[in-house]
Parts: structure tokens; sequence; C-alpha cells
């Protein structure tokens, strides 16, 4: 089993192993940037398709669906800029 502990996949930081749900599904305690916390599928995590708790995905939905307000896109552009720094810290 891969160690993912101090990984980070998108905004998900992973804190720690949760355990094995079933036969092959591994879990593993990751924090969001937004400060939420949530329990991943490893699968799910390292395929990337869980790059978030959940608070990405709808800031995406909620652009999609209004039209662009200033505050919020100002917010997402912040959000972006912190995210590729800590990348390119790595
Ligand atoms: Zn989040």
């Amino acid at each position: 089993m891969r160690d993912l502990t101090d990984l980070t996949f998108g905004w998900l930081y992973v804190m720690h192993l949760v355990g094995s749900k079933g036969s092959s599904n591994v879990y593993w305690h990751c924090r969001c940037r937004c400060g939420q916390e949530k329990d991943v599928r490893q699968d799910v995590l390292v395929s990337g398709r869980v790059v978030s708790c959940g608070c990405r995905k709808s800031d995406e939905q909620v652009s999609r669906s209004r039209v662009m307000q200033i505050p919020k896109a100002a917010r997402i552009k912040k959000a972006k800029t912190a995210a590729k720094a800590r990348w390119n810290k790595q």
C-alpha cells in the first residue's frame, strides 16, 4: 500500500490513514485548503478525480451557472494564485 501521508492532491493535504473499508478501499483523512476535513478513498485521490472537499467543485458550478460577479472572481483568482505558489514551493 502506498503511503500518501504529507502529500498534497489539489487542495487536499493528506493527514493520516483512516483505514480500509471493504476489501480494498483504503481511505485517507485529508484537510482541504478551505479548512474542511474529509476522508477520501485512495484511488479517487491518486487519480485526481477529487481535488478538494467539494468547495472547488461548487465554485466551478456556481461560476458556470451565474453571471460572473467581481468579488467572486477575485476570490477564485486569489485562491488559484495561492495554490500555484504552493506548487512552486514544492
Ligand atoms: Zn474545501
